[in-house]
């Protein structure tokens, strides 16, 4: 196997045993990026010298070089978000899970391509134009953390950071064939991540097995005092014979055998779920039917307040040839903002203001808690909750971009775990030859450990059944 084909943790291996050194492997993947990067369109931004020559092979990631997602700051490094308001923004300091992960010895490769602020799900809406799926280049690498997904599949990097507020890490995960984790809300900071909607934002990662997933995680996650949103606990250990001779509960949504879901997703998730050692049941949650419109009620709603601080003073991009402060901020505001964004910013307004808030905002936040209190009930009984992480695999570029309702409705099965705080995580399902699709498997919030160990068990028995 090539080294860009290798799981994360065989490199750190590698590297420990001295039949590699970090520096000749970072420079291995700068070469690759070099290569595929003009075809992918995956970086926006390039580390030329991370500087792995210092970091002591006895540290934990023995300086593996890592993707970042473009709206994780990354100390003197720019921090784009995929937009034109912030193209030649430096962060002055590290994001807490870049300053966990430098400390365990990693090293930033590179910043990756997204959706404008994290809106969208094909990456179509980046101001740096288009991210390509390495598997079909035909296809959308799906989004928003499309640039992530894409590096990791494509092996220009070993691993990668993204963020879900909606599905943004499992979502192009599935349409690229990783791993894509996203943890419970509250497991890992956000400080130093870029506010989309802050009550559905999280971290996440993009790997090419569930152990690389685990690792990173164990690195990442933990209180911090930068973030007071945070579950207040150190999250506990993951122990891989977790569920050793246990047989867990598993609630598979009746909605995924829909017609709106791909015949040949559906044959391989009965398929998949018959083999693996677990109790089955089917379940119907009426309420999921909700899951989208709440989400998009919200998310705007969120985006519109976070996004108010782009105003052409305090970060990024100005108009020039101003006549006074108001023309600034509108004409800031109308340049420095793409479409999708500004349709969002428009939404979140309309369902903020004044005699609709009750109508809209306060409506979803109560559908949102009847969705959690269903859903616990649900966890009461099963360990997990298991659909397909997409009805379909990859679409093609332009296929969803008329019509914005399309594109918003992809992601069915990804916004529950964001609307409940759940973990949740997506693993390659797919037959050999076939275009990638993921299996979604969600715990009850917290539950991140049982879901990483089972994750670990899944993910044999499917590579046993390809
Ligand atoms: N596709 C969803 C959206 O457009 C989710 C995005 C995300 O998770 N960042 O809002």
């Amino acid at each position: 196997m090539e080294y860009y084909e290798i799981p994360m943790h065989t490199l750190v291996e590698l590297i420990k045993a001295g039949d590699i050194d970090s520096a000749s492997l970072r420079n291995k993947f700068l070469k690759r990026i070099s290569q595929n990067n003009p075809s992918l369109n995956a970086f926006i931004s390039v580390n030329e010298n991370p500087g792995s020559e210092n970091i002591s092979v006895d540290s934990k990631l023995a300086g593996i070089p890592i993707a970042v997602k473009d709206n994780i700051a990354v100390k003197d490094m720019r921090l784009t978000c995929g937009s034109l308001m912030l193209e030649n923004y430096i962060s002055p300091y590290d994001a807490t899970v870049i300053s966990r992960l430098k400390r365990a010895g990693a090293v930033i490769l590179g910043k990756t391509n997204m959706d404008e602020f994290a809106m969208g799900s094909s990456n179509e809406y980046s101001y740096f134009g288009n991210v390509v799926n390495p598997v079909d280049s035909e296809r959308v690498p799906g989004g928003s953390s499309g640039g992530s997904a894409s590096a990791v599949a494509a092996g220009l990097a070993p691993a990668a950071l993204g963020s879900d507020t909606g599905g943004s890490v499992r979502q192009p995960a599935s349409f690229c064939g990783v791993v894509g984790f996203k943890p419970s809300y509250g497991r890992l900071s956000r400080w130093g991540l870029v506010a989309f909607a802050s009550s559905l934002d999280q971290i996440g990662f993009i790997t090419k097995d569930v152990q690389d997933a685990i690792i990173l995680y164990e690195i990442c996650a933990g209180p911090d005092e930068h973030d007071n949103t945070m579950i207040n606990e150190s999250p506990p250990p993951i122990d891989y014979s977790f569920w050793d001779g246990k047989i867990p509960k598993i609630a598979v949504l009746s909605q995924s055998f829909s017609p709106a879901v791909d015949e040949k997703i559906k044959q391989r998730l009965r398929q998949v779920l018959d083999y693996l050692d677990a109790e089955v049941v089917e379940v119907t949650i009426p309420e999921l039917d909700y899951a989208v419109p709440v989400y998009y009620i919200i998310a705007p709603a969120e985006a519109s307040a976070n996004l108010a601080r782009y105003d052409g003073v305090r970060y990024g991009f100005r108009v020039e040839e101003v006549q006074d402060i108001m023309d600034m901020y509108f004409r800031t505001r109308s340049q420095g903002f793409g479409k999708e964004v500004k349709r969002r910013i428009m939404i979140g307004t309309f369902v903020l203001s004044a005699g609709y808030q009750e109508k809209y905002f306060g409506k979803a936040q109560k559908a949102r808690r009847l969705f959690y209190n269903k859903l616990m009930e649900v966890f009461s009984e099963y360990d997990f909750v298991a659909c397909p992480t997409t009805s379909t695999d990859a679409f093609k570029f332009g296929e969803k971009l008329d019509d914005p309702v399309e594109m918003y409705i992809t992601d069915i099965f990804t916004v529950s775990a964001n609307l409940i705080g759940a973990p949740a995580i997506s693993i390659p399902m797919h037959r050999q030859g076939e275009l990638p699709y993921g299996l979604q498997l969600m715990s009850a919030p917290r539950k991140d450990a049982e879901l990483l160990s089972f994750s670990a068990i899944t993910e044999d028995k499917l590579t046993q059944m390809r």
